[in-house]
This record gives structure tokens, C-alpha cells and sequence, in this order.
């Protein structure tokens, strides 16, 4: 089976896993993949393409239409059941492999992205037990009801930001309701997902099921993957641009699709709220990950009374963020995810100055850190409504602080976005709790917290964040199709 890190070198190279068996490429390509805190290789990543998405898609259709479908109900949940538990049991090994990939701290990858990625097979598991269809009598004339099948074949296209944890997100309602899937790694990331393939074929998953085919999006494998014939969906998390051109290739073959996209997610606090409890949730929602979060808070809009306050306490809370060595369980923030992204999410601390933004704190690599894509927590203050920094998303440790003086006015100001993601609002006033969130436009909404997930909930967002809701039911409501069954009496 699959290598997997050895633990003096650190280090793994990535094969496709194509019905049931680690395989390289046809013509045996491959590109390099580094670790974005060192800038040191740490492996090689077979480098599909057409050929290679064929081959998966031909044995995910196989495996539908065979051994999956045997399956019952029971038994397969039983599988997923056992994938959340290999991964559990695989923590140490999955977290560090994630670490070295992304750069995220260790700690984080053991304490939020693996064991999530465990409980999304668990929650699935017992899910699935539970769905139902509806059934209606029509007096004496007929009755209706649905039932419930897979959708087919899905592909799976993944981002880098939180690799295995979105992964499994879409993978275990994928399989829990009957489909077999081709997944498409981040280009940047494909330790965990590779492993992955061992872990299903341990818990039982018959060959052909789950596939794995590494590569890079345009011209790559993502591009044939999106305008495969027989793929009959795709659920995609990525950049909103990627989604446009996702969607034209999908439309060929009129796939199913759900996406989950970009945001620019107003955090607003209220004068009246807790501001402990503010700066605290404040730190994470605005610096956790790097900041590479989708959902991550990165308009703050403070009520001009605890303007001063608040920013005193966020700028000496970012202040005590340590920067560094995702290996040392002293570093709150690592590395970002690569050469490139570094450079964009850099570019923006220069928009935010000609823009005539004041950097409040950060704004450049931390001393010491002379190799990795380290950047400092930054915060940036005086900026007009309509910056740059303030409109587009930078999916970095960047955010920004504006005032505001009345509800209507920060409601107007939260909602001026083509993002429609998630948003957060602080306040102990119950009554403008409830007023204000439900005129926010966006998928999600936090009150006095954020990222508290119950994944019965829908998930996903509006406008140009997303098409589509998953979680529980609505991850079943994309995963399978139903059929109405009319029968008259
Ligand atoms: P980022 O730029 O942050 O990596 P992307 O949206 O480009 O975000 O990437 C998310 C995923 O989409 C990756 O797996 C990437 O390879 C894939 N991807 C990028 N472009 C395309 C495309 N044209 N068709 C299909 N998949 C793509």
C-alpha cells in the first residue's frame, strides 16, 4: 500500500488511488510539493490529467452499479462508521501530514481539522439511518410517494485551506447516500487526501468507490474531472472565479453542482456586547488558519462608543500572537500556503497603503523568520467603504476596522458585498439580535460567537458565495435524486 510520512525525513510522496489500487500517472508525470514553512520539498505528486480522470470515473461507474449497490443500508453505514474511526486512530500521523502540507499549526490540525474530518463519517453514519422521502394520499384517486437514489458518480474538487477537514465534508454524505466519487485534491495539499484511499479500503470500501486523482485545476485534472460525460455532479469549495469556470465546463452536460466559495464576512460588534468575549472570538475568527478560512471575519465594523476600547484590546491580543514553526506548539499562527498566495496577500498591505489605510499592527514577515511564508497578524484602520481591502477577499491574516454609528447604516454597509458567506453579530440586546441578523445576506449568521457548527444545520452561502446548502438533510438534498412514484387507486 501507500508509504506514508516517515518521521526523520518528513516527507511522502503522493500516488493516485484508482479503484481500490495506489497507482502513478500513465506517463508517469509528476510535480514537486512543499512545505510552505520551510519552502523545502517534501515529496512528489503524480500529476494527473485526462487520462487518469477516465480511469477513475470508468471504475466509479463500475463500482455504482456493482458491489456499492449490494451494500445495505446498515452495512454501509457501518463502513463510514469505521473510516471516522481509522482517522481517529491515525490522528497524530493525518495532523502532521496536514502541517507539513499547509503550514497550519500542529496543534490545530490534531485539535479542529482531523478530528472534525473523523466526525463527519460519524455524524453521516448515523444520519443516514434516519432520512426519509414523503408520501401523499390524493383522496380515493392515487397516492404519491419518493423514493430516494444516489445521484451517481460525483466529483469531488477540494481547496487547500483546510484540506482533509472539507474533504471528508463532502465525501462521507457522498458515499452515506449510495454514490461512488472522484476527488480532486488541492493542488498544494495531497498528503492527507492520499491516505485517505487506505483508510476506505481498511474500513471496508469496496475498489472503485473512492478514487483519488492529484493534479492542478485549468488544462489538469480539475478541468477534465468538471467536463467528465459521465460524472453527474460535482461539489466544489474554492475560489469564486474557479466556480464560474467549473460551471461552464459542467454546463456541457448539465451537472449537478454545489459550491461553496469566497466570503467577505462582516464581523459587527454592537457597543453593548461583551468586549472579552468580543476580542477573543475576534482573534480566531480573524487569525486562525493563517486566516485562510472561507468564513473567517474579515470586515470588522465596531460601534463607534468601543471603538477606542476595542481597539486596544484586539491590537495587544494580536500583539502576543506568536508567529512561527507550525511544529512548536507555541506558534498561534504558521505559515501561509505558498510562494504565490504569500505574494497576493502581501500585494494588499500595498493596495492598503496607497488606498490610505493606517497598518495598526503587522504588516510584514515577522523578524527572525527569514525562510516560509510567515506574515504577521495585520490589522488596517482608515480605510474608505469602497477600498479594495475592504471589497475583496484577501484569505490571509489581513482584516479590516471601520466604524459605524447606527444599526441601519452597518446592515447597509455589511450587505454592500457580491460575497454572501457568513456573518457575525455582537450584542446582548436580544430584540436587535434577531432584527439585525435576519436582514444580513448571508448563508450563515453567528450571534456573540462564530464557527460553532451543529452539522444537522444548512451550510453554504448566498450571492456570489455559493450555490446550495449542505449539511444533514441538505447534503442529502445534493447527493441524491428522487423519483415520484404515483400509483392510482
Ligand atoms: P485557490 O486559488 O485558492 O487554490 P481554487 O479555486 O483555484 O483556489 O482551487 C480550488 C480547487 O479547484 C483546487 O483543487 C484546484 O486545483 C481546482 N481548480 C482550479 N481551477 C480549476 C478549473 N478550471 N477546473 C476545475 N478545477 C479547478
Amino acid at each position: 500500500m501507500m508509504a506514508s510520512v516517515t518521521a526523520e525525513t518528513k516527507t511522502m510522496d503522493c500516488l493516485h488511488f484508482i479503484n481500490g489500487k495506489y497507482c502513478s500517472s500513465v506517463d508517469h508525470k509528476t510535480f514537486e510539493n512543499i512545505n510552505p514553512a520551510t519552502e523545502e520539498v517534501i515529496g512528489t505528486v503524480a500529476e494527473g490529467g485526462k487520462k487518469e480522470i477516465d480511469l477513475a470515473v470508468t471504475a466509479a461507474r463500475k463500482a455504482l452499479n456493482g458491489p456499492w449497490k449490494e451494500i445495505s443500508t446498515q452495512e454501509r453505514s457501518k463502513i463510514i462508521r469505521r473510516i471516522g474511526d481509522i482517522i481517529l486512530k491515525r490522528i497524530d500521523e493525518l495532523a502532521m501530514l496536514e502541517t507539513l502540507d499547509t503550514g497550519k499549526p500542529l496543534w490545530l490540525a490534531k485539535q479542529l481539522d482531523i478530528p472534525r474530518a473523523a466526525y463527519n463519517f460519524h455524524f453521516f453514519a448515523d444520519y443516514m439511518i434516519s432520512v426519509g422521502t414523503e408520501a401523499y394520499e390524493q383522496d380515493n384517486i392515487a397516492i404519491n410517494y419518493a423514493v430516494r437514489r444516489p445521484v451517481g458518480v460525483v466529483g469531488l474538487i477540494n481547496p487547500w485551506n483546510l484540506p482533509l477537514l472539507l474533504l471528508t465534508w463532502k465525501l462521507a454524505p457522498c458515499l452515506a447516500a449510495g454514490n461512488t466519487a472522484v476527488m480532486k485534491p488541492a493542488e498544494w495539499t495531497p498528503m492527507t487526501a492520499t491516505l485517505l484511499g487506505e483508510i476506505c479500503k481498511e474500513a471496508g470500501v469496496p475498489d472503485g468507490v473512492v478514487n483519488i486523482v492529484h493534479g492542478f485545476g485549468p488544462d489538469s485534472a480539475g478541468a477534465a474531472l468538471s467536463e467528465h460525460p459521465d460524472v453527474d455532479a460535482i461539489s466544489f469549495t474554492g475560489e469564486t472565479s474557479t466556480g464560474t469556470v467549473i460551471m461552464q465546463s459542467a454546463a456541457k452536460t448539465l451537472k449537478k453542482l454545489s459550491y461553496e466559495l469566497g466570503g467577505k464576512n462582516p464581523n459587527i460588534i454592537f457597543a453593548d456586547s461583551d468586549l472579552d468575549e468580543v476580542i477573543e472570538t475576534t482573534i480566531k475568527s480573524s487569525f486562525i488558519n493563517q486566516g485562510e478560512v472561507c468564513l473567517s471575519g474579515s470586515r470588522i465594523y465596531v460601534e463607534r462608543p468601543v471603538l477606542d476600547a476595542f481597539m486596544e484590546k484586539f491590537v495587544q491580543k494580536t500583539k502576543e500572537l506568536t508567529v512561527g514553526d507550525p511544529l512548536d506548539p507555541n506558534s498561534k499562527v504558521g505559515a501561509l500556503i505558498s510562494k504565490e498566495h504569500y505574494e497576493r496577500v502581501s500585494s494588499y498591505l500595498k493596495i492598503a497603503r496607497e488606498e490610505g489605510g493606517n497598518i495598526v499592527i503587522g504588516g510584514k514577515r515577522p523578524a527572525g523568520l527569514d525562510k516560509g511564508y510567515y506574515l504577521e497578524p495585520t490589522i488596517i484602520a482608515g480605510l474608505d467603504r469602497n477600498s479594495r481591502c475592504v471589497k475583496e477577499e484577501i484569505f490571509g491574516p489581513v482584516v479590516t476596522v471601520l466604524p459605524f454609528d447606527k444599526e441601519e447604516e452597518v446592515i447597509e454597509q455589511a450587505n454592500d458585498t457580491h460575497y454572501g458567506l457568513s456573518a457575525t453579530i455582537w450584542t446582548n440586546d436580544l430584540r436587535r439580535a434577531h432584527r439585525v441578523a435576519r436582514q444580513i445576506e448571508a448563508g450563515i449568521i453567528w450571534v456573540n460567537t462564530w464557527f460553532l457548527r451543529d452539522l444537522r444545520t444548512p451550510f453554504g452561502g448566498m450571492k456570489r458565495s455559493g450555490i446550495g446548502r449542505e449539511g444533514g438533510m441538505h447534503s442529502f438534498e445534493f447527493y441524491t435524486e428522487l423519483s415520484n412514484i404515483c400509483i392510482k387507486l
